[in-house]
């Protein structure tokens, strides 16, 4: 990455743009440019051989105007303040354009999971909520998984904050399994949404599903139920890939078998015929009409953005497309769901989940999928009226949503 990039920047570039679409001054949006809190931590954790390492971590909370702060806790080695007040940042648009309650969050520690052993996560977890038990809660702050954390790290979470509240404090993560409170229907949850916005955003283009070819980059969470979810509604898969590789078959990938054969992203053994092993960056250009990335950031780029061939992108990564791609594809007429809309069924059941909690009631799997398609059904229409209203990218048009809901609720309040 480029050292002087700063994400932080890249942020504020986009709010000042969307407020000022939106028409506020600079007063009255002034409050989205800072992050209410920034929490730095560092502690000493003893690792399994009996030495002692010092860890590093953050706690943002970037706003809280609409609801308690809500957003991931990342483990990577490049963690860094600016990229977690981004990402924090970023939740609070997501919350707001799907309309739920809350503000947003992120938080990150600086560690490679992969370098260390359960029993160490474990405690560099606990150690870590105990440092960020100040600031978080379920009425105050509200964590879940991101890259490198996963359900186990939620449960361990609740338990160690749990221990110092003296009461179990189930709401006070999303993203916990089911025994520990998870909800039905959140780990198909952003896939479930990511379908539900291109089907929506098909109808408006005129386009048929059944004779509509996708490619879905990335085979993991996101990706392998995206291309199921597009599957059953009758879309053609025509490529998918993963880390390990891509494949394309012009007639159809018979979703529900490579589910069953290569659910670890290994397609080398795939047996189907007509299908072939492309190149994963071909994946992107690839002959099709709708492209899923769901793998990584940065992955439309300068590059590659002219040879797009779909008409429709739909973002359920974070990040996939860079500005300048993104110019690119404006200009060439191709329309990008954003990530922000796109890939929001995450946070949206996350909050079903914290609800289920508060409630101490467990609702059904339907209950939870028929609110999820109405949340992102709801979403989807007003960012896409919006756009048409303002003549605008369905990216813009949703930055302008969220900030004009934020904005709206400030002032309600009388700040
Ligand atoms: P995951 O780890 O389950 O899957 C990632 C997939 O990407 C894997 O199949 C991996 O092999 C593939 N991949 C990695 N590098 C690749 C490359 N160069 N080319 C092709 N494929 C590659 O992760 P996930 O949970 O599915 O998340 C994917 C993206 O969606 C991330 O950007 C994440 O931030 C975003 N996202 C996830 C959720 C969620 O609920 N899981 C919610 C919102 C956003």
């Amino acid at each position: 990455m480029n050292q002087n990039y700063n994400p932080y920047d890249n942020f504020l570039s986009v709010l000042d743009n969307a407020a000022k679409l939106a028409d506020y001054s600079d007063e009255e949006y002034a409050f989205l440019r800072s992050c209410e809190r920034e929490l730095k931590v560092s502690f000493p954790v003893r690792m399994d051989d009996g030495s002692v390492r010092v860890i590093e971590g953050f706690r943002i909370q970037h706003s809280t105007a609409r609801g308690p702060a809500k957003g991931g806790i990342r483990f990577h080695q490049d963690v860094d303040l600016n990229e977690v007040k981004a990402l924090s940042a970023m939740m609070s648009l997501k919350c707001a354009v799907v309309n739920i309650p809350y503000g947003g969050g992120k938080g990150g520690v600086v560690i490679d999971p992969r370098e260390y052993s359960s029993a160490e996560l474990e405690r560099i977890t606990r150690k870590f909520t105990e440092m960020i038990s100040p600031i978080i809660g379920e009425r105050t702050d509200i964590p879940a998984p991101d890259v490198g954390t996963n359900a186990q790290t939620m449960n361990w979470i609740v338990d160690a904050y749990s221990a110092l509240s003296g009461r179990m404090v189930y709401g006070v993560v999303t993203g916990k399994s089911l025994e520990m409170g998870g909800s039905p229907g959140r780990h198909e949850a952003t896939s479930r949404g990511v379908a539900i916005v291109a089907l929506e955003m098909l109808k408006k283009l005129g386009k048929d599903v059944l004779q509509t070819r996708v490619a879905v980059q990335g085979f993991g969470n996101v990706g392998s139920h995206s291309a199921r979810f597009m599957h059953e509604a009758g879309a053609k898969i025509v490529a998918v890939s993963s880390v390990y590789g891509a494949i394309y078959c012009a007639d159809g990938l018979a979703i529900p078998q490579l589910m069953k054969t290569c659910s670890d992203g290994r397609f080398e053994n795939y047996k189907q015929a007509g299908v072939e092993y492309i190149d994963n960056a071909k994946l992107l250009t690839c002959d099709c009409d709708l492209l899923i990335p769901a793998a990584l950031e940065n992955q439309i780029t300068l590059d590659n953005a002219a040879a797009v061939k779909a008409i429709l992108v739909v973002e359920g990564a974070n990040g996939p497309t860079t500005k300048e791609a993104d110019e690119i594809l404006e200009k060439r007429g191709v329309y990008v769901v954003p990530d922000i809309l796109a890939n929001a069924g995450g946070v949206a059941v996350s909050y079903f989940e914290w609800v289920q909690n508060l409630q101490g009631f467990t609702w059904s799997e339907d209950e939870v999928n028929n609110k999820l398609r109405h949340l992102m059904t709801d979403a989807f229409n007003a960012v896409y009226d919006e756009s048409v209203k303002r003549n605008v990218s369905l990216r813009l048009a949703a930055y302008i949503k969220a900030v004009d809901r934020i904005v709206k609720t400030n002032k309600a309040r009388g700040r």
